[in-house]
């Protein structure tokens, strides 16, 4: 945010609360007004007050010599003919007593009326009085008005002066992503060139993927190849406070984009304005109305008006299909998630400027990071550069890089947590188990690590190298990962007949591949190849209405399989489960080195 954005921002605060200084004077004023009001009208209630039926009776008597009046008020002042002193009075309608006294005159009583203009004191009270609810209702628009563009202002990067800096290679990995949106870098800078020879210009591209994998980088990259200003929202922030705002919003971003383009809109996070209108609650029918104005808007750009709208999203699936239709997102270019290589240029991207000892090997850790995200891959560039500050190490080593990594996938090592002997053995029969049976299965990778010193949440961890990245993984392969799963809980069974609740997180992932084999794979004879992942009950119903006890059946036959496989494998290698449970106890940590020397003993 520049400077004199904080400065505008801070004038319409002090706006803001001036109004509401001169609402708390105003009232106060109203009030003091009405209480000596008051006190006058008390003060009436003496002697020389005549009430008005018998103002009436004298003024029909004949016995009124004069009355005086002020505009706009109740009270008469009265000189009676025989008496000294006035006295005062009220008259309920004074227009009706007015025409009264006339009435009197003009029959040939001699009665004197004087109407006084208004006490400035009247008047102010009377004016304020009638205008007191309109200015109550001014302030408050305008203070809703202003908490509102405050919001706004707050939300918006602004960044039609600052425009980004960031070019295509910064952003690493994702070749054929770039290839297909440099036409849009292209356009940005010429779009005459292209409507002159009558090609349709892309008005939005949609952005699939994970987040972390670099949508946002590579939109505000097109900006800064194309020179031109990034305007960007998250769509969270569209869905907010009062009813109607996130269409404003969307309505204002644009008025901007208008302005300054040629630009670039970035819309984050569009599922969360742009997800199916299905059902009719509150929430939903707001979003209709922002992703409504969001359409109108899109619809309404014209050719001359040089607005590319980029969003992202996670879950394309959740999209409104009308954000789809030609004239809107009608391209969609999928963000995976870096391949080998993709992470070893995102690794060293971000080690520039990074202070790395020679000994630090990119390729390897590139290799033990299959499906880190590009945000994930800084993060652990970042934490080794903490890790090798906190370790006094002259630059970062290989090893705080590795320490990185461990860091945030199973989290710190927690090396003076106090733990029991016997939780300490079936930690090590727990890891000794996992490690122990994927040895035997073929399709699994090599153990890499193994160690019973508490990390994070989890009691111990045995780590696997990675295999080269896959694009398909086969039944065999998936089922023998259940058996390696509950290759944790068999080894404690096994070994110290117990279970404990170490497996939890095993027995999660486990249920989630068997869910994910049986309903989105189709793996099963039983239930085929049908997709039956997160489908609505209406839609299951079309399978018949048992397909839900059989998807039970069918995950429970895959674990139960496993689970047995598992025991089956310690069973046979006792000697092997046991040889690794006792050095884990020992040394409780063991490498990929340690690891073989000992299994292949
Ligand atoms: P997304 O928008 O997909 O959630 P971001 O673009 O915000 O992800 O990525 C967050 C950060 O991760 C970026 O600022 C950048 O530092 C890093 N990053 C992600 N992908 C890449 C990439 N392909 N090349 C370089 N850095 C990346
Ligand atoms: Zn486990």
């Amino acid at each position: 945010m520049s400077k004199d954005k904080n400065k505008n921002d801070k004038k319409d605060y002090k706006v803001a609360l001036l109004v509401v200084l001169l609402l708390v004077l105003l009232v106060l004023a109203i009030a003091i007004v009405f209480i000596l009001g008051n006190r006058n009208n008390e003060e009436k209630k003496d002697d020389k007050t005549l009430a008005y039926t018998d103002l009436i009776k004298e003024i029909s008597y004949g016995n009124i010599e004069k009355i005086e009046m002020t505009v706009g008020s109740t009270n008469v002042k009265v000189k009676m003919k025989n008496e000294e002193e006035e006295k005062k009075s009220i008259v309920p309608n004074t227009e009706a007593f007015i025409d009264l006294v006339q009435g009197k005159v003009a029959e040939g009583n001699e009665i004197e009326l004087i109407q006084n203009p208004r006490g400035i004191l009247e008047r102010i009270s009377s004016t304020l009085f009638s205008l007191l609810p309109t200015l109550i209702m001014v302030a408050l628009f305008i203070m809703l008005f202003k908490m509102q563009g405050l919001g706004e202002k707050g939300k918006v990067y602004d960044d039609t002066e600052r425009k980004t800096k960031v070019k295509f290679d910064d952003v690493a990995g994702l070749d054929e992503e770039k290839e297909e949106l440099i036409e849009i870098v292209d356009f940005l800078k010429r779009p005459d060139k292209f409507v002159k020879m009558g090609a349709k210009i892309p008005k939005g591209v949609l952005l699939y993927g994970k987040p972390g994998t670099g949508k946002t980088l590579i939109a505000k990259a097109i900006a800064g190849e194309a020179d031109v200003p990034f305007i960007s929202m998250s769509g969270s922030e569209f869905i907010e406070m009062f009813a109607g705002l996130g269409a404003s919003r969307v309505r204002k971003l644009f008025e901007k984009a208008r302005k300054i383009s040629p630009c670039i809109v970035f819309i984050d996070e569009i599922d969360a304005i742009g997800s199916r209108r299905s059902s009719n609650n509150g929430a939903e029918s707001e979003n209709n109305q922002t992703l409504n104005q969001l359409l109108v808007e899109m619809d309404g750009f014209s050719s001359e008006e040089t607005i590319i709208v980029l969003a992202a999203t996670n879950r394309p699936e959740m999209l409104d299909k009308a954000l789809l239709r030609p004239g809107r997102f009608d391209r969609q270019i999928t963000i995976p998630t870096p391949d080998l290589n993709g992470r070893l240029e995102i690794l060293k991207i971000h080690s520039k400027e990074k202070r790395l000892s020679d000994d630090v090997n990119l390729e390897s850790i590139a290799e033990d990071t299959a499906g880190f995200t590009g945000a994930e891959l800084a993060n652990i560039l970042n934490e080794a550069a903490i890790i090798a500050t906190k370790r006094k190490h002259e630059d970062i080593e290989n090893d705080d890089i590795e320490e990185a990594v461990k860091k945030v996938t199973v989290g710190l090592e927690k090396h003076n947590r106090v733990i029991s002997d016997h939780d300490k053995k079936l930690t090590a029969y727990h890891e000794a188990g996992h490690a122990v049976v994927s040895q035997y299965l073929p399709t699994q990778t090599p153990v890499k690590e193994v160690s019973i010193i508490p990390r994070g949440v989890t009691g111990g961890y045995t780590m696997y190298k990675s295999n080269e990245d896959k694009y398909y993984i086969s039944k065999t392969e998936m089922k023998e990962k259940l058996i390696v799963l509950l290759g944790g809980r068999a080894g404690e069974k096994i070994a110290l007949d117990d279970i404990s609740t170490g497996a939890s997180n095993d027995i999660e992932v486990a249920t989630q591949i068997a869910k994910d084999m049986v309903t989105k794979y189709g793996m099963t004879d039983t239930l085929g190849p049908i997709d039956l992942k997160g489908k609505e009950d209406y839609e299951m119903q079309l399978f018949g209405e048992t397909i839900g006890d059989k998807i039970g059946e069918e995950v429970k036959k895959l674990i139960d399989e496993a689970y047995v496989n598992a025991q089956q494998l310690l069973n046979i290698h006792r000697d092997k489960l046991d040889v690794i449970a006792m050095t884990l106890l020992e040394k409780e940590k063991i490498n990929e080195k340690q690891f073989n020397e000992i299994f292949n003993d």
